[in-house]
């Protein structure tokens, strides 16, 4: 079904299957024609690609992606989509819609059982509380995935696309540009969704790194200092570290001493580099 982002389409499918929004599974479905093309394409859709999307809706997005993709495998809790979604999808014979929550399934399993051979896309319009979860939950598991273009609020952008250091950074920031390149493609108006939310968004895609510059111990101290280091963003690491990961003020010192970093420093000052020196100094020093 071509016109899905149709209001008239929109109402005409609501009626059919007495459809309602579900305000809290955040169902604001996107109306405006030129997005779900650009997010395909930009997200990596191709021929021989598998696409995993999250959170289908109508399939509007769906739809996009399926014309462009070798398969694509939508995930979509709502169980009361799926009917509809027989309907709006019935002409993409490359299609599999699960009937699940993305945060419970088994994906290392999903991308091996359905994406044999394949380069592995994920794209998603998920709503805004999830966002950062989801995504933490795709990057976190080191699956085989080239990359993840995703909706989020625009501000929401700003903070996980942020350079570091920056002033705009934050602990996902850190936790982002570690295991991805992320950057933001373009941004999308309330407008362009029905119903409409209260904020703007942003279309941002992460290119998952092949290799991680950590693992195991060493990842998780990284993580356990970032986690400190931004628990009060204006205050200097001396004293944020000290009293979030329980060691003295004058071995945070001698750590960001040994890093390079000077002792004034705050997390917002600290590229992914430097968090890493740092990390591995704080626990040398502590061990
Ligand atoms: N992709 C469609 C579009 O662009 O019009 C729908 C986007 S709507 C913002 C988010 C969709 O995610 C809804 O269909 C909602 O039911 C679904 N959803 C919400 N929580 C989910 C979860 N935990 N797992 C999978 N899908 C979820």
């Amino acid at each position: 079904m071509e016109n899905l982002s149709n209001i008239s389409t929109i109402r005409e499918i609501m009626d059919r299957f007495g459809f309602q929004f579900s305000k809290s599974l955040g169902q604001n479905f996107l109306i405006n024609p030129g997005i779900c093309p650009k997010i395909a394409e930009m997200g990596g859709a191709a021929v021989e690609t598998g696409v995993l999307e999250i959170g289908t809706g109508f399939g509007v997005l769906t739809h996009e992606l399926a014309k462009r993709a070798k398969k694509v495998v939508a995930v979509e809790l709502d169980s009361r989509l799926l009917p509809v979604l027989d309907y709006t999808l019935s002409e993409h014979k490359n299609v599999k819609v699960i009937n699940q929550d993305i945060l419970k399934v088994d994906l290392h399993k999903l991308i091996e059982e359905e994406f044999q051979g394949m380069d592995v896309y994920v794209c998603a319009n998920l709503p805004y509380y999830i966002t950062s979860p989801v995504i933490m939950a795709l990057l976190e598991q080191s699956l085989p995935i080239k990359a993840v273009t995703v909706m989020v609020q625009k501000e929401a952008a700003v903070r996980l696309c942020a350079n570091l250091p920056s002033r705009d950074c934050g602990a996902v920031t850190v936790a982002v540009r570690y295991y991805s390149e992320p950057r933001q493609l373009f941004t999308v108006s309330r407008g362009s969704f029905m119903p409409a939310p209260n904020v703007d968004s942003a279309v941002i895609r992460l290119d998952v790194k092949k290799d991680k510059p950590l693992s195991g111990d060493a990842e998780r101290r990284l993580f356990a200092v970032v986690k400190g280091a931004f628990s009060q963003r204006r205050k200097m690491l001396c004293n944020t570290i000290s009293s979030s990961l329980s060691v003295s003020k004058e071995q945070v010192s001698k750590a960001l001493k040994d890093a390079d970093i000077k002792e004034t420093a705050r997390a917002e000052e600290l590229s992914l580099d430097d968090f890493i020196q740092f990390s591995n100094c704080l626990y040398q020093t502590t061990e």
